[in-house]
Formats: C-alpha cells, structure tokens, sequence
C-alpha cells in the first residue's frame, strides 16, 4: 500500500475519524489480512471494542496493541495530526509546537509523543552506508573543541558518517559515543558503514585499525583537534544539526535524549530529496506499527534521562 495523503486538507478529509486512522493502520500492519500475533492464525471475530479476538487461540488484540500507540488515552485522528507536522516540516517540530497545534492539554504529552515517534523513526537493524564515507566526530552542546580521548565536560560526542555523492553528501548515519578512543570509534563505524567501504578521516589514530575490521581508510586531513579543520561533509552536517538544535528545539536538548534527536534528525535528513512528504507520514506510520512500544517511563528509565523542564 502507497497511498497517503498529500496535503493538509488530504490528510484531514481521509483522517477525520478514529475509525478511518484505525483501517488505516490495519493496511499497514497486516497488509496480508489479520494476523493473530499469539499463534499466527488468521481468522479473528471481531469485538465490540474495535479489537479482534482470535478464533482458534482465543487471544485479544487490535490495530494498536503492541505499537507506539498502545495505550494511549488520545485519539488517533490526534496522532495523526502530530505525525503530519512532524513529517510535513522542513524541520520537524517542537514539543510547544505540537501541544499549541492540536491542543494538548500537557506539554509532557507531546514532549512523550515526540519521543515515541522518534522511536519509530530509525529501525533496529538499519541498513548500513556503502562506498565512500567521510567519518568525523563533532562535540554537541559546546562552544570550543575538545581534546580527543578524554571527553570534555559538558559535551556530547558524535560521529558522523556522510556518504559522498560526487561533491555533495548522499545518506548519513550519526551516532553518540562516549569517547574517541578506537574502541567506541570503531563499534560506531561498524555500526553504520558497510565493511569494505572507503573510510575518510583525519590522521587520529583512533581510526587506525578500520583496515583490519576490512575497511579501507583513507586520511584525508591531518588534524589533532576535534572540531578543527573537519572534513567538508561532516562539517556542514555538524553545523544544519547544531542549528536545528538550536533553532527547532532551541536548546533544549538534553545530552541523555540526545541520540533520539540525532535519529529524528537522520530520518529526515535521508529523505529530503522525496517529492512527497506524504511518504514520510507513510514510513513512520509503517514503522510506528511495527516496533516495540515504548511507554514514557520506559524512555525515562532507557535513557536514564531527566524528566522534561520546561512546561510553557
Ligand atoms: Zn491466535
């Protein structure tokens, strides 16, 4: 299924009813007809409560128990409308701005919203870069660069993996790490290059076995210091997340959820040269139905993180 809507008035027009966002997701999740997801059966009986109740194994369910939505005291036509704005922005949206569009009544609800759906964005076993990568680090929430290898108060570091297409970046993969140090450097590479693909760094020793982890790296700049002289890819990308930190979030990023940001930043960012930014509603409403739900103290506890601040 390829269809969503096109624009605002699409979208309110075929998402005006809890029932019509429910038909919907069940397209998404059981694209095949129901699936019982105890025992697999495909027969169902149909309960007063919109949910479904297997015939042979007798096990209860519906469209969204066991997705981001389980649970969830607000209506889908709600949800829906908050996936629109996240998805229909250059930029994504705030957690204020969700909670004044649709009138929520808390802003810890559409800071969790948010979250969850930030969740949704990137999925568990992506697909990795190939080919030609510049791969930097750059400090977040700092002003002056760190020394490598020791970390510097304050700050969050991020590596940064930019695909080359000719002199421009294709796809990136971002990810927050605790040091520089060629451990947590290399598990990071690991986890968003293909072996085999070119590696371009700088001259930091903490590249130095991609060889032997079947990479091939090239040094490129010979520099001691992150975030000086970086590589040209990973440099502009440092600056648009910065800004969009800045700008979309204004700062409020805390260092604990900052990776689910870097997720949400990279979900867009991939998908920025789709003509339709209705596919985007489409894919995380897709992903949405099929990952694990993750309640708000669950995202608390997961990241060991504070809870939200600012309530405006
Ligand atoms: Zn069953």
């Amino acid at each position: 299924m390829e269809e969503y809507p096109h624009n605002l008035l699409d979208l309110e027009q075929q998402f005006a009813t809890d029932q019509a966002c429910r038909a919907y997701l069940f397209q998404l999740r059981w694209p095949d007809g129901f699936r019982c997801p105890a025992c697999g059966h495909d027969k169902a009986w149909d309960l007063k409560t919109g949910g479904f109740k297997c015939v042979r194994c007798g096990h209860k369910t519906s469209v969204i128990a066991g997705t981001v939505f389980e649970g969830t005291r607000k209506s889908l036509v709600l949800w829906f409308r908050a996936i629109w704005w996240v998805t229909s922005q250059k930029n994504g949206a705030s957690a204020l701005g969700v909670k004044r569009i649709l009138g929520l009544g808390s802003y810890e609800t559409a800071w969790t919203w948010l979250h969850k759906l930030r969740r949704a964005m990137v999925r568990p076993g992506q697909d990795r870069l190939s080919g030609s990568i510049q791969v930097d680090e750059t400090y977040i929430g700092g002003e002056k660069p760190g020394k490598r290898g020791r970390g510097a108060a304050g700050k969050t570091l991020v590596v940064i993996a930019a695909q080359e297409d000719g002199d421009a970046t294709g796809r990136i993969r971002l990810r927050q790490v605790a040091d520089a140090s060629a451990r947590s450097l290399e598990a990071a590479v690991q986890e968003m290059v293909e072996p085999g693909g070119v590696i371009k760094t700088d001259g930091w020793d903490g590249y130095n076995g991609l060889d032997a982890l079947g990479y091939r790296r090239r040094i490129i700049r010979k520099t001691a210091e992150v975030g000086e002289n970086p590589l040209p890819l990973c440099h502009r990308e440092a600056a648009l997340i910065k800004r969009w930190l800045d700008g979309t979030h204004q700062g409020a990023v805390s260092h604990e959820h900052l990776s689910y940001y870097l997720d949400e930043y990279t979900f867009r960012f991939n998908r920025r040269t789709s003509q339709y930014r209705g596919k985007l509603f489409l894919r995380l409403l897709q992903n949405a139905v099929t990952l694990e739900p993750v309640g708000y103290h669950n995202i608390i506890l997961a990241v060991r993180g504070r809870r939200p601040k600012h309530k405006m």
